[in-house]
């Protein structure tokens, strides 16, 4: 059975050791994300590589993500790498103190503006919350805390505001260098971390398009401000897939309220026709263990029933001690996840008017490829936007996207239960071009005599919303092989 969901796997260090990424195209990834908060653009050009070169050797189109690093904000370092603090004891957060003096009292920051963004009473999470400070008070730029839970600290850690708040804009000088690295490198997405607001992200297309990259953009929840309802829709809109970043958007909103945020916001993504990422210790202990927990068989499973369209994989792979064996992992309870007719039926859109012929071809093929016996769905297109369509239903039928373009290709890899085929051809006439098709999907394996197929396509070839054809064909009978 094809596996519909799709699995992102972050690169690192653990990733480069020889055998690692063919074991991993082996065990099924489907994407995987360059983490541009470590490594340098030299590490991510040569994986990129490493990897476009696996993709042509073994024929399977594995996708690339470039993961900008964004304005996390961080402490800077300590005399002695670490300290330990008690809870109870006086800690203070200083952006005048030199960078690497910090002791058990103070430290300074990477943040000017923290200070002015702070209050008596204001709630600070390092280290994705494993050390809690409250605000005291402010003096000169000098932010002045308690310890609520201590425990050991050491130099650049990660510092959230509880509830959100702090301005910093999403792109930083260093992304905006990286947006240099990654048009060079020919990513199919690139996310963008910390967004405030759809500016953030309409910025960020701007660059990219004005370094000459068409990548499609990610937007990385990870702010309690992003998923405040207007701006949650306007996010979603200007993106073209939106993550959950339960990471960062923990911390931020507190871990308690992350599942009914997650389900929140992958329906949103998917009634707004973009695509839901689910990111971050989904198979966490598997860092250190060739096996996950039943917590993350379950964590990923209703990841699958919530409707994600990706689920990721961060230290498990990139700094992890079993890198194929989490993709492994992951692929059987996906496999089992989605025999569950739940996430094969679907209401959506069910009592809407659709505004263009593609999209109502393709709302009609999943109609009645869900409600006849079919085997699988072959959909020419130009853009993309076809499948997109149609991945948006749940089913548990496969689609296939044909294209000619690389870039549609790697841009559809990313949707559940869409698989990419490379197509030209030179036929005008229609009986061929569903040969073609079909010969195609036989020579995959994923077709046999007698199987039903959907075709879409449409009547003038090479024209971007020109789908207008939808048609149904036993393999064997008629004009079909
Ligand atoms: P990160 O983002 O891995 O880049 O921090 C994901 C998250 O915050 O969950
Ligand atoms: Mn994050």
């Amino acid at each position: 059975m094809l596996r519909r969901t799709k699995i992102l796997a972050t690169l690192g260090p653990a990733t480069d050791k020889p055998g690692v990424l063919e074991g991993m195209f082996e065990a099924g990834v489907d994407f995987v994300r360059m983490n541009f908060s470590h490594g340098s653009a030299e590490d991510h050009i040569n994986r990129a590589n490493a990897v476009r070169a696996l993709s042509e050797k073994t024929g399977r189109l594995v996708g690339i993500l470039a993961d900008l690093q964004g304005p996390k904000i961080r402490i800077a370092r300590f005399k002695d790498t670490k300290v330990r603090l008690d809870e109870g004891q006086d800690f203070a957060l200083d952006i005048n103190l030199d960078p690497l003096a910090g002791d058990n009292t103070q430290v300074g920051i990477t943040y000017e503006p923290l200070a002015l963004e702070v209050k008596p009473g204001s709630r600070l999470l390092l280290d994705d919350g494993r050390i809690v400070l409250d605000v005291i008070n402010v003096e000169n730029m000098r932010v002045n805390c308690t310890v609520v839970v201590g425990g050991d600290l050491s130099n650049n850690k990660g510092i959230n505001l509880m509830g959100g708040g702090l301005s910093a804009a999403a792109l930083t000088d260093k992304d905006k260098e990286d947006i240099k690295t990654i048009a060079i490198m020919k990513c199919d997405y690139v996310a963008i971390s910390f967004p405030r607001c759809a500016e953030d992200l309409h910025e960020a297309r701007r660059l990219l398009v004005a370094a000459g990259c068409n990548a499609g953009i990610v937007s990385k929840v990870e702010r309690a401000e992003a998923i405040v309802p207007n701006v949650m829709d306007e996010i979603i809109l200007a993106s073209d897939a939106v993550m959950v970043a339960r990471g960062d958007l923990g911390v931020e909103i507190g871990d308690a309220n992350l599942p009914a945020v997650q389900k929140m916001l992958i329906k949103r993504t998917r009634e707004l026709n973009r695509v839901a990422i689910t990111a971050t210790q989904m198979m966490e202990s598997m860092i250190e263990n060739p096996i996950p927990t039943r917590a993350e068989v379950f964590d990923v499973a209703n990841a699958v029933y919530d409707g994600t369209d990706v689920i990721m994989l961060s230290a498990e792979t990139a700094s992890g001690k079993y890198p194929i064996k989490a993709i492994e992992a992951m692929n059987r309870v996906c496999i089992e996840a989605e025999k569950q007719p739940v996430v094969r039926v679907s209401t959506h859109r069910i009592d809407q008017q659709f505004e263009h012929v593609d999209e109502a071809i393709a709302m009609s093929t999943m109609y009645l490829a869900n409600h006849s016996k079919v085997n699988g769905i072959a959909a020419l297109t130009e853009s993309g936007s076809t499948p997109l369509w149609m991945s948006r239903i749940s089913s548990g039928i496969p689609i296939f996207a044909f294209s000619p373009h690389p870039e549609t290709l790697g841009r559809v890899t990313l949707f559940r239960g869409v698989f990419p085929v490379l197509f030209k051809h030179d036929a005008t006439d229609h009986a061929e071009i569903n040969r073609a098709i079909i010969a195609k999907l036989k020579k995959r394996g994923v077709a046999v005599k007698g199987d039903t197929f959907i075709i879409t396509k449409g009547d003038l070839e090479g024209e971007q919303g020109g789908t207008n054809a939808l048609k149904v064909v036993t393999i064997g009978q008629g004009l079909t092989p």
